[in-house]
């Protein structure tokens, strides 16, 4: 299934979890890729290596999404190394989760620039090298819609905030032929949300299907809002979270 050949896609966020799994189902399909990230250099390694395996271009990029000039050369790299952009996905994030009393300024102003600002940047820059058929797509949350727990409300509103900034960018888009979406996942086993111990108990009680998704199910509908055949679809939400806000 070749349904990306020739495309160029950058992940912002590749080296672990769902980021990871989303640069491994691009190049599976034929994209060629580069993908950001910030703190796991061996990790990275070995995501890029994988997709080469399959037989496509595939970079590996140092650049911490809070800092707005590393993520805009980023996407100059990926222009530069593969020869345009065709796919961006934003897909690096963080959660701090704290009681209202104990959550630190700090973990506040991160939260907004590495899962909104850095979001916002990225489709910035990207967006000017796109021609009609250019794809972007973020990884929200269910959270955007249903936060079920005390300490999450941070969190909680910068994945809100990517649901009125996509609705708002394909508007912008929409004329040049450029989509733009937000998947917004319910509980995937990562090592951001490991799927065992007492917080997972109490999350998988939340969902309807009663377990966690998989960074493959999550990546096969990121890879289908990447496809040609996706192109009447923008500005949406798109929950993949087996019930959890149901
Ligand atoms: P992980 O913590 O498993 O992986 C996070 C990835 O993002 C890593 O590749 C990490 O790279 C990268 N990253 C983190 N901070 C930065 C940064 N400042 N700059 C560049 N890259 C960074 O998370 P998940 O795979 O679980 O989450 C991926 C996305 O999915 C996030 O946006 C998250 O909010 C969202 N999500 C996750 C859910 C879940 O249950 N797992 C549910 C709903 C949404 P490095 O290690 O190099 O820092």
């Amino acid at each position: 299934n070749h349904t990306l050949k020739n495309k160029r896609a950058l992940i912002t966020g590749g080296s672990r979890g769902i980021g990871a799994a989303i640069v491994k189902r691009l190049a599976s399909e034929g994209a060629d890729v580069a993908f950001t990230y910030s703190s796991s250099p061996a990790r990275a390694n070995e995501v890029a290596q994988a997709a080469q395996a399959l037989g496509v271009r595939a970079v590996a990029i140092q650049a911490d999404s809070a800092d707005a000039s590393a993520v805009v050369a980023a996407v100059e790299q990926t222009v530069d190394r593969l020869g345009g952009i065709d796919i961006l996905v934003n897909s690096a994030g963080v959660l701090a989760i704290a009681s209202l009393n104990d959550f630190k300024l700090e973990d506040f102003d991160r939260t907004l620039a590495v899962n909104v600002r850095a979001v916002f940047v990225a489709t910035q820059a990207a967006a000017k090298h796109m021609q009609a058929g250019g794809r972007i797509i973020n990884i929200g949350s269910t959270n955007a819609e249903r936060m079920p727990f005390p300490g999450g409300g941070v969190y909680a509103m910068s994945k809100s905030a990517l649901q009125g900034l996509v609705q708002g960018l394909s508007r912008d888009l929409g004329p040049q032929g450029i989509t733009i979406n937000n998947v917004q996942p319910g509980p995937i086993a990562t090592e951001m949300n490991p799927p065992t111990g007492e917080f997972a108990e109490m999350l998988t009680k939340h969902i309807a299907v009663a377990r966690y998704g998989t960074v493959e199910e999550v990546a096969g509908m990121v890879a289908y809002l990447a496809s040609p055949e996706a192109g009447y679809i923008t500005g949406a939400n798109l929950m993949i979270d087996g019930g959890f806000s149901a």
